[in-house]
């Protein structure tokens, strides 16, 4: 029988996948980016945002949806907050340049909000939490995604908004960082999409079908799962639901309105007509607090590390499980993953080699899969 994975290492991967950008047009500098975030990704145990993108981030770039190398605009800026406009350049690149605007707001104030519009794909949004973190601060970050429809309201079945990520990141040096970060929808459109490619499946009640019923079939978002079929969300009649019924339904509509309305690109919807192409962007309005400005941040850090253990005191619900905090699961994939390589459904690696031969790069230069 074929494995079900194909293990591949963290640090190759990288390579593989920067090399693929490179030969794509991409600058070394971006193409080290993408490869550094996309692996990332699948390190915290996240594949849906990992290398399972690198067809479709290959596909905009030459479609020309993505601006190669982009430097962002400011368009508004005060000392506590910016507007920035990604100018629908790689997330990777857009991404790190609006959270260090605002870090460096917040070190100098203590607090600073960053209204990033027009990006392109900014991938798993724990990366800049990480960065922030990293830096010594609090961030809070709502996403939306301008142009996209995936996820259906509480109580609708038609499709208004999109998977509209949410995240908070803690630095807890010299732990590592707290960090939640999650899909509003009840599964993010890439674990769909995994599922699709005989990954994981999503849970039976994740989509829901045009007449009302639930189902967990890929092929209600992406239309009939074909070899042919390249898993294109407009392809199918149904709707993602939103997690935690009205509330979370209610959390994705807010990171509509802040990271869309307010951020100024845009809510979901059909994608919008930007200079002769239908554009798809991420909106992402940032909140940083710099916590040595409320306090002693050895104060904070103690009664965070004592709630922390209490926290996780909690008996367990099931025998053998535990209670986790936030970020826990992601550092412990980290460590498995660096140690043992990163697991590809044997789709995916299909994608990548497929992607890397379309931009011309050597068949030596596709790494050997561990084991
Ligand atoms: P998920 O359902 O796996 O939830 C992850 C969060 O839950 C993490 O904070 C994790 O630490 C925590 N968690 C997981 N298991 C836990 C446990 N047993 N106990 C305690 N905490 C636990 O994540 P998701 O909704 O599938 O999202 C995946 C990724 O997709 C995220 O990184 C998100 O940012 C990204 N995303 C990005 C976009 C975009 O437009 N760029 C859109 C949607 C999602």
């Amino acid at each position: 029988m074929a494995p079900a994975y194909i293990r591949v290492a963290a640090d190759k991967l990288r390579d593989f996948v920067t090399e693929i950008f490179v030969a794509a047009g991409c600058s070394p500098a971006e193409s080290g980016r993408i490869g550094f975030y996309l692996v990332n990704a699948n390190l915290a145990g996240h594949d849906s945002h990992g290398v399972i993108r690198v067809p479709r981030y290959v596909r905009n770039r030459r479609e020309g949806d993505t601006t190669p190398d982009v430097v962002v605009d400011v368009v508004l800026e005060n000392p506590t907050m910016a507007v920035v406009d990604g100018k629908y350049g790689f997330g990777q690149t857009v991404a790190p340049q609006a959270v260090d605007i605002g870090l460096a707001k917040a070190k100098a104030g203590g607090a600073a909000v960053v209204a990033l519009r027009n990006s392109g794909h900014i991938g798993r949004i724990g990366d800049w939490a990480e960065r922030a973190a990293a830096a010594g601060q609090i961030s809070i970050h709502f996403v939306n995604v301008a142009g996209s429809r995936l996820v259906a309201p509480f109580g609708g079945v038609d499709r208004r908004m999109s998977t509209n990520p949410f995240c908070v990141g803690v630095p807890m040096d010299p732990d590592p960082p707290l960090v939640l970060d999650f899909a509003t929808s009840l599964v993010a459109e890439g674990k769909v999409l995994v599922a699709s490619n005989g990954g994981k499946p999503v849970p039976d009640n994740a989509l829901i079908e045009p007449d009302g019923r639930m189902s967990g079939d890929p092929a209600v978002l992406y239309g009939p799962l074909t070899a042919n079929n390249p898993r294109d969300p407009r392809n199918g009649s149904g709707a993602i639901r939103a997690f935690g019924e009205h509330k979370g339904s209610g959390l994705a509509f807010i990171c509509e309105i802040l990271a869309g309305a307010l951020a100024g690109g845009g809510c979901a919807g059909p994608p919008r007509d930007i200079g002769g192409r239908g554009r798809i962007a991420n909106g992402m309005l940032s909140i940083y607090l710099a916590p040595s400005f409320y306090g002693s941040p050895e104060a904070f850090r103690e009664e965070a590390k004592r709630y922390i253990a209490w926290f996780k005191d909690s008996r367990p619900a099931s025998r053998g499980g535990e209670v986790l905090v936030p970020g826990e699961p992601e550092a412990r994939a980290r460590a498995e993953r660096l140690a043992n390589g990163v697991p590809l459904q044997p789709d995916t690696w299909a994608g990548l080699q497929g992607t890397a031969r379309d931009v011309g790069l050597a068949a030596e230069r596709i790494p050997r899969p561990l084991g």
